[in-house]
């Protein structure tokens, strides 16, 4: 039997829906537009195609989207001092910082610079700190949207097999602690791991964010699994994902397809932190 296919538009579509409400009222109580600023740096084309998807969404839930496009020559220096003019300033109501970076820039840096209140992404140590003890409040983007998805699925996570394939700060590693936090059995995985298959073999779900596409096939699945694939790769062939969809359909109980899974929930996700760096500005 083929798998059934998660359409995260329309999980999308939902969140904005909730957001925008959220985000109407907040105007109504305040009588004030919320302020998200976003630091681009330098020209990097999949940012940009983000960016332009981001922003079209955020106009959708009624925030108007600023961006501050910084050359790529841009020192650390200038972005620390600007960071710290816009967490001071009481008109912004969030930030972002668009990555990736040029590479003589620090995220950490850059990251640990931002005010926790205004930090739409939830990477600062303290939002992700809360993240990690159970106390999620900024959760970061995409692990959000996964989670969301699982939700929207109606997926009870207690006691399941997670094996997850990413261990970085904004996928791997807060959505390992979502998991847990939900009592789930987690194993994460990553291109140091000897024997991929060991692990995903055993996963009720498996969570695929390499960017390496066609890493996952029918070989890897638990039948009846829900596999969520967060990689984008950009093709000759157009966008796809880490998982061979067409061999893992006939195996896996759920999928989410690429493009139009995971991508438009954290897109939704986004804005979702939006409207709550623009609570904690406007109710602090
Ligand atoms: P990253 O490079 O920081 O992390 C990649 C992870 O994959 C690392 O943990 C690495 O060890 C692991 N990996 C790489 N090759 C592997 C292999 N052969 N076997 C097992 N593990 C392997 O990248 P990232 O920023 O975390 O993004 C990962 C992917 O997810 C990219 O394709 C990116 O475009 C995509 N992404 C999608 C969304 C979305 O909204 N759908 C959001 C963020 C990232």
């Amino acid at each position: 039997m083929s798998a059934e296919i998660v359409d995260g538009k329309k999980i999308a579509e939902k969140i904005r829906k909730n957001v925008a409400f959220e985000i109407q009222k907040l105007k109504l109580k305040y009588n004030i537009e919320p302020n998200i600023t976003t630091i681009k740096i330098g020209n990097n084309p999949e940012s940009n195609i983000y960016l332009k998807l981001r922003d079209t969404a955020c106009e959708k839930v009624g925030i108007k989207p600023k961006n501050i496009e910084l050359p790529e020559s841009v020192s650390e220096e200038e972005i620390i001092n600007l960071i710290s003019r816009l967490n001071e300033d009481k008109k912004v109501h969030g930030i972002l910082i668009q990555f990736p970076i040029p590479k003589h820039l620090s995220s950490d840096k850059l990251i640990n610079t931002l005010n926790p209140k205004k930090d739409v992404e939830g990477l600062t140590p303290l939002n992700m700190g809360k993240t990690i003890v159970g106390d999620e409040y900024i959760v970061p983007c995409t692990p959000l949207a996964i989670l969301k998805i699982l939700e929207e699925e109606k997926i009870r996570l207690q006691g399941k097999d997670v094996v997850i394939i990413n261990h970085s700060n904004i996928v791997g590693k807060p959505l390992t602690a979502l998991f847990l936090n939900r009592n789930a059995t987690v194993s994460v995985t990553h291109v140091f791991t000897k024997d991929l298959k060991k692990y995903t073999i055993g996963a009720d779900i498996l969570i695929s964010a390499s960017g390496i596409p066609k890493l996952i096939n029918k070989e890897h699945i638990k039948p009846d699994a829900f596999v969520i694939d967060v990689g984008i790769i950009k093709t000759s062939d157009g966008v796809t994902g880490d998982v061979d969809f067409e061999s893992v359909k006939n195996i896996a109980g759920k999928i989410t397809p690429v493009p139009g899974g995971v991508g438009p929930v954290t897109v939704a996700c986004s804005l979702v932190n939006m409207a709550k760096t623009f609570r904690n500005c406007m109710e602090k």
